[in-house]
């Protein structure tokens, strides 16, 4: 045995090496990133389904690297985070929002991702007051979407923090819902203005699995405590059709939007206004 655990440390030792210089370039990368201002937004639409019309855009992060081309939030927003950049780069996301959400029509939302680091470090409710201020926006338009993450930690001073930002006016989203242990009792720890349930259900929704069953209870459980429900990763006709029949407020995914460039997105909402003379 001992051999044996000789031999899995002289072979693990060097992949060890690898992986944590490669964690730190990327932090290096990332530092560089902020000071150099690689990052771009992206804007996925969020549809009514009572209407079908567009009610908002969810904010997504990207990376323009100028080597590695376009990378996913999920390949270095964990590093940002345990580097505390996700801080100064998370404020720079609520600016660009809300300013572009200054632009569109005002019953048009625009929903920004958080992250637990948001809540520990940094003055999240003045980052939040300073991005409505200078972009003159009204606070009821700002979603700001929080994951079981956010609630995990510091949960007193995490649920004040939450209760600031509403008093500001702003709406809060539980986002990923239904993934985590804890989901039901965090809906009675704070009062959320919506419910996004998280896109593995919609996936399985045909599968025969429980899914059709747990959008239905979460969607009636929403309407109950007064709480809109956005199904998130609809993808097909077929899905978008019974996610409407369960009643969920809104949807998203791919079926009625992609995530797109800031040009794309305002552009989307004029060419649904009706126009002069056609
Ligand atoms: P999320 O908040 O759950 O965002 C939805 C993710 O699902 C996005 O991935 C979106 O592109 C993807 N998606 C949307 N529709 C579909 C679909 O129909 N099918 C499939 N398969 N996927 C779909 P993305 O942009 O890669 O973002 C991943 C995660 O990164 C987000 O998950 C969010 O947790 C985080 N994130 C993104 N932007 C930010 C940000 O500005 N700040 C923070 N803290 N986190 C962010
Ligand atoms: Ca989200
Ligand atoms: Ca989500
Ligand atoms: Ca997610």
């Amino acid at each position: 045995a001992k051999a044996e655990g000789r031999g899995n440390h002289r072979f693990f030792v060097p992949e060890m090496d690898r992986r944590m210089q490669s964690r730190r370039s990327l932090e290096l990368d990332l530092r560089r990133a902020v000071v150099d201002g690689e990052f771009e937004m992206y804007y996925q639409p969020l549809v009514d389904t009572s209407d079908g019309q567009i009610s908002g855009f969810e904010a997504l992060l990207r990376w323009n690297h100028p080597s590695e081309g376009l990378i996913l939030p999920d390949q270095f927003i964990p590093s940002a985070e345990d580097i505390g950049l996700i801080v100064p780069i998370g404020e720079w996301v609520l600016r660009q929002a809300c300013s572009l959400a200054a632009t569109w029509p005002t019953h048009i939302g625009v929903s920004v991702n958080l992250s637990p680091a948001q809540f520990r470090t940094g003055d999240l409710v003045r980052t939040v007051t300073t991005a409505l201020a200078v972009s003159g926006i009204e606070p009821s338009r700002l979603h700001l979407e929080i994951t079981e993450g956010v609630l995990l930690e510091h949960t007193d001073e995490t649920l004040k923090i939450l209760h600031s930002l509403r008093n500001l006016g702003v709406r809060i989203a539980m986002d990923d819902f239904g993934t985590g242990y804890s989901s039901l009792s965090y809906l009675r720890s704070f009062p959320f203005d919506k419910i996004k349930i998280d896109q593995s259900f919609v996936q399985d929704l045909f599968s025969g699995s429980e899914a059709l069953s747990i959008i239905r209870a979460v969607t009636d459980l929403g309407r109950n405590l007064g709480m809109t429900t956005t199904a998130e990763g609809v993808e097909t006709a077929a899905q978008l059709e019974q996610i409407q029949k369960e009643g969920c407020s809104e949807v998203q995914g791919y079926y009625v939007g992609r995530p797109m460039c800031a040009v794309s997105a305002t552009r989307l909402l004029t060419e649904a206004l009706p126009r002069d003379g056609v």
